[in-house]
């Protein structure tokens, strides 16, 4: 059997040259014609590669199976947390092999519940990487915790365990991992490197659902782990989040914070004393873990088709000159994919700019970004530092955003934020035709990347 990169090639080769006339192009079946407009990029006026109207839709259900589990919560009446978010959690923990799995309101809060219950506080540093959501930072900073942000590997986009321990002084707590576009994260040095230096590991797995590290699920792998089940997350349940853990008392207290500080499992007051510690509410309700169960049915065969097409597609780009595909690491045995990402090197596409290259392909009907901008250089931190609570718990020099900056450097995820290239999760839910379609677009603007440029001058 022939490579089917080899009979793709051979195809686009043999449609460049498929100048035969009209008359014959009427006898042919319409998916093996091709004019010559499809060798030529759309923003130069040829076919577009793809369609928008072809990439699978965002979130998906099945009406007969999941609407009826939603409708019975609406008819029992029972709407805030009882047994169907229960239910989910165990479910949920179950898919993980985590031994307990408490859900809340969004992950970005199970971040915020994780770092307060292992009592990191003001005047604690937490160690971060650059490369994320704003979420993961944001939630280090309503506990009254300092970020430090330590630099990516420049190969897998993650935190980079190499560069770790410069960054740990007396005030470190803990270490978050992101597992970000849902490639898992380096897990086995980064737990060495925690044990010996007593941090607490809180793993960031809110883009990283069924990603697993030697056949064990991210989130599990550090003390605790935190995930998201917002609308574009591959478990979508609208908003939700779960904060998953192997230690108990650790997720009783968990419970306890989301539900007024009052008393649960281990964690307990005085009798009849009512709350026993300082808490909020985040609590999940039955809608949420009514849609959160019948999506986690269909997870697994998602992410199974998300691996097998990321894998297919990597294979097909890869070649490209200028195209230089996400790495995985070694002993990663499953990647959660929550979305594409490649580095884009517009000297190999004659200095054609990533932004010309996005609207190039975007003209192509494959949709495309370019990520995440440089967080550790973002405004909202200087604005926190200003604050009564920072003032109070970190001394001025800790404070003073000039020093922060200089410390808190990532010139590899600088480079990363102007080259990366990301596609969505859905993208990759569709057939190994729609990935030869994205290969070609890429293609297609790589030969003709000279008169793209030109183009964009005029
Ligand atoms: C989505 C996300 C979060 C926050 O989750 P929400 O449910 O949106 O609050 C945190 N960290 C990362 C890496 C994320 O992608």
């Amino acid at each position: 059997m022939k490579n089917p990169d080899q009979t793709r090639r051979e195809f686009i080769k043999n449609n460049a040259l498929a100048v035969a006339g009209a008359a014959f192009a009427a006898s042919l079946p319409t998916t093996l014609y091709a004019s010559p407009k499809s060798a030529s990029p759309a923003i130069l006026g040829g076919d577009p590669s793809w369609s928008v109207a072809k990439w699978p839709k965002w979130p998906r259900w099945n009406p007969e199976t999941d609407e009826k589990k939603l409708l019975e919560v609406m008819r029992s009446g029972v709407w805030s947390r009882a047994e169907v978010v229960t239910e989910f959690e165990e479910a949920w923990a179950d898919a993980l092999g985590a031994k307990r799995s408490l859900a809340v309101v969004n992950g970005t809060n199970a971040l915020v519940t994780a770092i307060s219950q292992f009592n990191i506080q003001a005047g604690d540093e937490v160690l971060v990487p650059p490369y994320t959501f704003i979420a993961t930072v944001s939630a280090v900073l309503t506990n009254g915790a300092m970020p430090v942000f330590v630099d990516i590997d420049p190969l897998t986009y993650q935190m980079d365990p190499a560069k770790i321990e410069a960054k740990i002084t007396p005030r470190t707590k803990a270490i978050i991992p992101v597992h970000i576009l849902g490639l898992p994260a380096d897990m086995d040095k980064i737990m060495a490197i925690a044990k010996k230096h007593n941090l607490i590991v809180i793993e960031d797995a809110c883009q990283a659902h069924l990603a697993e590290i030697d056949h064990r699920k991210v989130g599990t792998i550090g003390h605790a782990g935190c995930f998201s089940f917002q609308n574009s997350k591959n478990l979508p349940i609208g908003e939700g989040g779960a904060v998953v853990s192997n230690d108990d008392a650790f997720i009783d207290r968990c419970f306890s914070y989301t539900n007024f500080g009052n008393p649960y499992g281990s964690a307990v007051g005085a009798v009849g004393a009512g709350a026993m510690m300082q808490g909020t509410k985040l609590r999940f309700s039955e809608y949420q873990a009514a849609v959160g169960l019948a999506q986690l049915k269909r997870l697994d065969s998602e992410t199974t088709t998300r691996n097998e097409n990321a894998t297919y597609l990597k294979s097909q780009i890869k070649d490209i000159p200028g195209i230089v595909p996400y790495k995985l690491y070694d002993n990663v045995t499953r990647a959660a994919f929550h979305l594409f990402p490649f580095r884009y090197k517009q000297e190999d596409f004659k200095g054609l700019s990533r932004a010309d290259f996005l609207k190039a392909l975007s003209a192509e009907g494959v949709p495309c970004s370019s990520g995440y901008t440089t967080l550790n250089t973002q405004p909202f931190l200087n604005e926190t530092f200003k604050s009564k609570g920072f003032k109070n718990s970190f001394a001025k020099d800790a404070l003073d955003i000039k020093n922060y900056n200089e410390k808190n450097k990532c010139p590899e995820n600088n480079l990363l934020c102007s080259e990366a290239v990301w596609f969505t999760q859905n993208m990759i839910l569709g057939t190994k035709s729609d990935m030869d379609d994205i290969a070609t677009a890429i293609e297609k603007i790589h030969k003709n990347a000279e008169k793209i440029k030109n183009l964009s001058k005029k």
